[in-house]
């Protein structure tokens, strides 16, 4: 076990994610309708969008500042067709936790057992994850969960559903929501679980390997951490390995504790 429970997040006013639209699962060929929109919370100011570059910095507006709370954020992500993966996923993740957490993860997509409740890391990588966090001596309630990719993206594989990677655009077109989150909650460090949080919240590709652990900017100037998914524990098959890496991991976490309380 690791030091006594350190409270990263006030946890006083918490919105916690309740599952969004609610529905059916489908299969890769039964698409939906896109739902409407809601009328406003796309708006773009003028003089917010910027130059494109690269993928990462395709023209994307300034979230939009009509969304003022969590819970408005969940309506709006429910209804969301800025990318094709709300067709085949059964409904929106939101993220959860306290409102004004000072501490966020972000990982990369809902997997089956968060698609079916509409809650974040609530599968064996939530699993993992909850345990590591603990083991780092964090209050896991007072952490702000999320994903760079809000719905789950699958193929079907015989009866199960098996992860699909997002793709650039997916992970552009989502960046739009935690954006928002990230705007709302205001949290003192962001911590991305492995690569594609990281190129979302950082806007580049990274090697976890190179930047693990290090303090880093993220796009909107917000401190950032990256190191490993912990679905990645999941696939290690040997013991030695596991072990290994799972210490990093909490080691990781540990550190992200240690720059909070001197931030305090
Ligand atoms: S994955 Fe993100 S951008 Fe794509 S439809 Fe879902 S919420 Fe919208």
């Amino acid at each position: 076990m690791g030091e006594a429970g350190v409270d990263v997040g006030l946890g006083v006013d918490a919105e916690q994610g309740g599952g969004g639209r609610g529905g059916h699962r489908h299969g890769p060929t039964d698409r939906r309708a896109a739902p409407a929109a809601p009328a406003d919370f796309r708006a773009v100011r003028p003089g917010t969008r910027t130059r494109r570059r690269n993928w990462f910095d395709m023209d994307h507006p300034t979230p939009d500042a009509a969304i003022t709370s969590l819970s408005a954020l969940r309506e709006a992500e429910a209804a969301c067709t800025r990318c094709p993966l709300y067709r085949d996923a059964t409904r929106v993740v939101p993220g959860e936790g306290p409102a004004h957490a000072r501490l966020m993860m972000v990982g990369e997509q809902p997997g089956d057992q968060e698609d079916l409740s509409g809650r974040p890391f609530v599968g064996p990588a939530g699993q993992v994850l909850d345990r590591a966090i603990l083991e780092a001596g964090i209050d896991r309630k007072t952490v702000f969960v999320t994903n760079a990719v809000k719905h789950f993206k699958w193929e079907p594989r015989g009866k199960r559903r098996l992860h699909k990677k997002p793709n650039a655009h997916e992970i552009e077109r989502c960046r739009w929501w935690n954006d928002i989150e990230r705007a709302l909650v205001r949290p003192q460090l962001v911590v991305a679980l492995g690569a594609t949080a990281a190129a979302s919240l950082l806007g580049r590709s990274v090697t976890i390997g190179r930047v693990r652990g290090e303090l880093l900017t993220g796009r909107d100037g917000e401190p950032v951490v990256v190191t490993i998914h912990p679905s990645y524990l999941l696939r290690l098959r040997e013991k030695a390995d596991k072990e290994r890496e799972y210490a990093r991991f909490v080691a990781d976490l540990k550190a992200c504790a240690a720059r909070l309380r001197q931030a305090a």
